[in-house]
């Protein structure tokens, strides 16, 4: 069985050194962040996830999830069990708001348990990861009576929450969708429809289902600008918060597919069934945003969780299977031959892996204090700056952390050679896994495009200023230390890079809109590389001053230096390769008609 270990140490190191969480114990909910708390939180979280749900993750994948002819449909073995465990702990509660009856502790903590959570199970992790989202949805644009309604069974984790957006005819483009609301008498709507890929729409872990529903009213506007946002129960709630009837909601069918055999990706058919309308008229699109937002976050955070599992059982793998000798002659000689960890090549791997996880956490714990600095910042402008920060880097978050992620997975999977390929070792299902991440919740192209065409130019292209800002200051910092110079060097050069693309499509882009879209995935990935320079400048400099100070944790440290180290030499280069792909621009891409693309 594949191991797992959560990575506490590295964890503790972002969250405590790096971020200092420490330094905001003015804000509400941060009150409680000293390193002492945090680290029960990383300890405790860390063994949950590696006793509670790693152990069901394989054997999850192989069950997979059960429709039975009445509709219901029974999790794989040992998942509804998880889950009371889970709600007994109290993880799903942790960054909640209190007066809802969470805990109010800060998202950046959160995350770390999102990510313990999907990298040791991420078909589990998606039933209470779903339901994060529906409840931000709901406390961003529910009614008081609805938020007092739902939200504290959901917090609790004695409902559990879904997104339904996607139709048969409708993915990317919701303007399409067809599923109707009518209005009836009592203030709630008849929802009519059929939605597809339903994640954990019906399942055995919770006693009600709350369906957040995309639906048009009737005469509203055929574009995306005519869709609304309904609750939907499984089980209708009565006003004393006792359950009573059977919705007409029920599941058609659930998928089979590629990975995430423990989730069920389940057809929805609604028949008149009742719902409520959750903020404004034709507003939908806008408070599912919000929940897709959340949601997007914790996608790019299921790419790092799955390259995580996969990176350490390579690590593993590459200590205990000997083949052939090191280049530099035999390192073992006593044995027959010599671990796959002497080989360059393998190496190549391993590091590449090590030098993207321990970034790309770095930013998504970066991402998750944004967050919380978006809303709890002392100051107007203090959140202002957090949420332009995290609007820009979402999708980046999502997308690059994704690509890598799934990209990260095979090459750990080609480092176990033919075993990797066999589903005796596990590795095949990180792959099959991880590559959903790359899918949903907008395509990465999408991400790409939201990047490229919305973000980096509104307020003036005041964010991606900021950050830009933001990677120049911690370059010059770390020129002063002789350590970091040449990992300062290089993330200038990344951030140049970076600058002269987004000028090129500030030129390029207005008047020949296709250049955008056919440059949209090289930006997303420069500046992923950029935002991983600036976390290896930020830890390297952690790791330098824990150095001189005569830490009694020398190896952690050095470690981290060597590793950005090489990260600056072999994944900044791809910024300038990245560059030159999007200044070609779209002309030889656009030019063939359709036909050029048949084969004769
Ligand atoms: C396992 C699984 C779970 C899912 N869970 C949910 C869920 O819980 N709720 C939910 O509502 N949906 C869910 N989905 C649906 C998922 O979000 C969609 O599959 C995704 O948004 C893409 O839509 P599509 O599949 O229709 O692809 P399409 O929209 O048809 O896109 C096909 C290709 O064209 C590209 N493309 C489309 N439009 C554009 C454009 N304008 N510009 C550039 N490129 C474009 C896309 O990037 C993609 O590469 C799930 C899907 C799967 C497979």
């Amino acid at each position: 069985m594949p191991i797992y270990k959560a990575p506490t140490r590295d964890t503790r190191f972002v969250l405590n050194e790096v971020l200092r969480l420490e330094q905001y114990g003015n804000l509400p909910g941060f009150e409680n962040t000293g390193a002492d708390m945090v680290d029960t939180v990383v300890e405790e979280c860390g063994k949950f996830a590696a006793e509670v749900l790693a152990p069901i993750n394989l054997s999850g994948d192989q069950e997979g999830c059960t429709r039975h002819p009445d509709g219901s449909v029974t999790t794989p073995a040992g998942f509804k069990e998880a889950f009371q465990l889970y709600r007994e702990a109290g993880w799903g509660t942790l960054a909640a708001p209190q007066e809802f009856g969470g805990q109010g502790m800060p998202h950046v903590l959160g995350f770390v348990v999102e990510e313990f959570v999907a990298t040791a199970n991420q078909a589990w992790g998606m039933y209470p990861g779903l339901t994060a989202g529906a409840i931000s949805a709901i406390l961003a644009k529910g009614s008081p009576e609805q938020q007092a309604k739902y939200l504290p069974r959901m917090i609790a984790g004695e409902w559990t929450g879904t997104m339904n957006l996607t139709e048969p005819h409708c993915g990317t483009d919701l303007g399409l969708i067809r599923t109707r609301a009518v209005p009836n008498a009592d203030g709630s709507y008849a929802i009519t429809g059929t939605k597809i890929f339903i994640s954990a729409g019906e399942h055995d872990m919770s006693e009600n289902i709350i369906h957040l529903v995309l639906a048009k009213t009737p005469g509203a506007p055929e574009s995306s600008k005519g869709i609304s946002l309904f609750i939907v129960p499984k089980v209708l709630v009565n006003d004393d918060g006792s359950l009573g009837e059977r919705n007409a909601v029920s599941c058609g069918s659930i998928e089979h597919k590629m990975g995430i055999h423990g989730n069920a990706t389940c057809v929805m058919n609604y028949d008149g069934a009742t719902g409520w309308m959750v903020g404004e008229e034709n507003k939908g699109l806008a408070a599912m945003f919000i929940m897709m937002n959340a949601a997007r976050l914790g996608v790019g955070i299921q790419g790092l969780a799955q390259a995580e599992a996969a990176y350490q059982n390579a690590v593993q793998y590459a200590q205990d299977r000997r083949q052939g000798r090191a280049l530099t002659g035999p390192a073992e000689p006593q044995e027959k031959a010599d671990p796959l960890f002497v080989h360059p090549d393998v190496r190549r791997m391993l590091m590449d892996a090590k030098a993207f996880t321990e970034g790309m956490r770095a930013f998504y714990l970066w991402g998750g204090l944004l967050v919380d600095l978006s809303h709890k910042a002392a100051s107007e402008e203090e959140r202002q700056t957090a949420d332009d920060m995290i609007s820009l880097l979402t999708p980046v978050l999502k997308g690059y952390g994704t690509d890598k992620g799934f990209d990260t997975c095979v090459q750990m999977q080609q480092v176990f050679g033919g075993h990797g390929y066999i589903e005796e070792w596990g590795m095949s299902q990180f792959v099959r896994d991880a590559r959903i991440a790359q899918i949903y919740e907008g395509t990465n192209g999408i991400q790409a495009m939201d990047l490229v065409g919305r973000k980096l130019a509104q307020n003036g292209g005041r964010a991606v200023q900021a950050f830009f800002a933001e990677v120049d200051a911690a370059c010059a910092a770390a020129k002063a230390q002789p350590e970091q110079e040449q990992l300062a060097v290089q993330v200038e050069r990344a951030n140049g890079e970076l600058k002269a693309a987004t000028m090129w499509f500030m030129q390029n882009g207005m008047t020949q809109p296709n250049n955008v879209g056919a440059g949209a995935h090289h930006y997303m990935h420069i500046m992923g590389i950029v935002a991983l320079g600036l976390m290896w400048l930020k830890m390297g400099a952690v790791a330098v001053e824990a150095i001189a100070g005569g830490s009694a944790d020398k190896a952690f440290y050095e470690a981290k230096l060597v590793t950005a180290r090489y990260f600056g030499q072999r994944f900044t280069p791809d910024a300038g390769a990245l560059r030159r792909k999007l200044e070609a621009g779209s002309e030889a891409m656009m030019e063939l008609p359709v036909e050029a693309f048949l084969r004769a």
